[in-house]
């Protein structure tokens, strides 16, 4: 595997970069984890990479608190996400996403921008983000920035909104509506082993309640069951204004039938396609009965 590399010190240097690299072929890199196997798999001739794992900035590389929103620089790394007190507290399907993500000396190096822009429909930090319906910051090579919804950034089977020549500067996720006292959030990731493997379904739930169990507002999103990952707006919907504790069996079968429709999944190495329709149906069910067991 042969490339040039360019590693810009700030952000200011990448934005020049991407400039100068308008009309040439590169790539950007940050903790390359999804980017080496990638190259590994299909080399490219004349390529330079962008490695941005250098750049010297609080906001690139930190979570902060800002006007009621959290916001991640998409040069974080998955371990700060895990134990951000800010995620932990507020949003526990983004925490356990990250928790579980590869291992630990992986979770040291990969970073929530990488997460995002490679696409894949089994990422997981994509499922939770989704579910909390994150927005995304993008900075194009004349320094222009524009902002998209997550859940409008995915265009098919690893392709994204992004545009040549511009780059994932940070994600914001709003706190208005957030209270973590009567929050129900998790994330259920289902694979062939424990670590070191990417889902072959995985949940984001985030729904948040009143004080009477009644659904406010409510996020679900799945993975690895279609060409990316999917937000089922009709299961959210399904549970606004409903009593979570008061659900009948054939409503949470409902439920989770409002989140299979919109499942296509392949038979691939890690699971046929019926296996993995028949898993996201339980793993559904599942997050209601626990909800009720639990309450
Ligand atoms: C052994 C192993 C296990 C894994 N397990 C999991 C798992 O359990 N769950 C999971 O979701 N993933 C898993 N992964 C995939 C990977 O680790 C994650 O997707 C990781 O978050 C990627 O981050 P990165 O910084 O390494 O991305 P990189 O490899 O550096 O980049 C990935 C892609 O994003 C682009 N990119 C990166 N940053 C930016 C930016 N700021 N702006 C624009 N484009 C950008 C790159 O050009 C590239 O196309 C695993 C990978 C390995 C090797």
């Amino acid at each position: 595997m042969n490339f040039n590399i360019e590693i810009p010190a700030s952000k200011n240097e990448l934005i020049e970069l991407l400039s100068e690299y308008k009309n040439k072929k590169y790539r950007i890199g940050a903790g390359c984890t999804d980017l080496i196997m990638e190259l590994r798999k299909k080399p490219e001739d004349d390529l330079t990479v962008i490695n941005i794992s250098q750049i010297n900035d609080e906001d690139f590389n930190n979570i902060k608190l800002s006007n009621n929103k959290i916001v991640i620089g998409a040069n974080t790394n998955v371990v700060k996400i895990c134990t951000n007190n800010e995620v932990v507290t507020n949003f526990p399907t983004l925490k356990e996403a990250a928790q579980n993500l590869a291992s630990n000396q992986i979770r040291q190096v990969a970073t929530i921008g990488g997460n995002i822009c490679t696409a894949s429909p089994s990422g997981d930090l994509i499922c939770a983000l989704m579910a909390l319906k994150a927005n995304l910051e993008i900075i194009d090579f004349a320094g222009n920035k524009r902002s998209v919804s997550i859940l409008e950034f995915y265009k098919g089977v690893r392709i994204t909104d992004l545009k040549k020549s511009e780059f994932l500067s940070s994600i914001e996720i709003d706190l208005n509506k957030v209270n973590p006292k009567n929050m129900y959030s998790g994330f259920i990731k289902i694979g062939t082993r424990k670590s070191m493997e990417c889902s072959v379904v995985s949940l984001a739930y985030h729904i948040q309640l009143n004080e009477n169990y009644k659904v406010i507002s409510a996020g679900l999103a799945f993975g690895a069951s279609a060409p990316t990952v999917i937000f089922a707006y009709d299961a959210c919907d399904f549970l606004i204004n409903k009593n979570i504790t008061e659900l009948k069996n054939n409503e949470i079968d409902e439920f989770a039938n409002h989140i299979l429709k919109y499942a296509s999944p392949i038979d691939d190495l890690r699971a046929t396609a019926w296996y993995r329709k028949q898993v996201l149906f339980n793993i559904s069910k599942s997050i209601l009965e626990e909800f009720s067991k639990t309450n």
